[in-house]
């Protein structure tokens, strides 16, 4: 089926729409200190994001209730509203592309799900015992040697589905848009992210932005 649209927009969550890493503030909050070695594993290229992923997340303990609690905390991106109210008014799809959880993913986004077209993600379950398991369902169609959900991957698949789009913008700030951030059309990074940095050492055309007010859709 085709779809017509003058843009596509996908947005990365952890550290873009949220201010902060939220799977990484639970382990911080729930694990015992040693898995930020296993982060930094990920962060220097030893480690695929799945198997560091599924690594840390054996060290965490806790429920959904308490993790739920943390949530409270967690502050999304100024601008968000405002964003997605533009993306609307223009019929411009929105995809959120996260290498972090749809369980957490949704309920923060919760207010404005009837304005995102998609969510990919990978997914916690949470077990007895306080045990918690990630899952990454896209690992066999969109994965690469170091995504589990690979957005370079994700953005090829979008352009063929929404045939007919002339721009995809990606917005982003991390080491999981790395792949993407080669691919898409228009490349927003988060000021002073690691995606700044690297969009300035490979001399991808990017625009650094704070506020989602300066995310242009049309
Ligand atoms: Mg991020
Ligand atoms: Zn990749």
């Amino acid at each position: 089926m085709e779809n017509r649209a003058p843009a596509i927009l996908v947005l990365d969550f952890d550290g873009t729409i949220a201010l902060t890493d939220v799977g990484n503030e639970i382990c911080e909050r729930f694990a015992p200190p040693s898995w930020t070695a296993i982060n930094e594993r990920y962060l220097n290229g030893e480690l695929a994001l799945n198997e560091a992923q599924h690594q840390m997340w054996s060290l965490v303990r806790a429920n959904a209730k308490e993790v739920s609690k943390l949530l409270e905390t967690v502050i999304l991106r100024p601008g968000l509203e405002r964003l997605l109210a533009r993306a609307t008014t223009h019929g411009v799809p929105v995809i959120v592309a996260s290498g972090g959880f749809r369980w957490y993913v949704e309920r923060l986004l919760r207010p404005w799900l009837s304005q995102i077209d998609s969510i990919y993600a990978n997914e916690l379950v949470f077990l007895p015992h306080r045990l918690i398991q990630p899952t990454f369902p896209h690992l066999s169609r969109l994965s690469c040697h170091r995504c589990a959900i690979c957005k370079a991957k994700l953005l090829a698949r979008l352009r063929k589905q929404y045939s007919s789009v002339s721009t995809m913008i990606f917005v982003g700030d991390g080491a999981s848009d790395y792949c993407a951030a080669q691919s898409a059309d228009t490349l927003y990074v988060v000021c002073g992210s690691s995606l700044h940095m690297h969009a300035q050492q490979l001399g991808l055309s990017h625009i650094a932005f704070e506020s989602f007010d300066s995310v242009v859709v049309a």
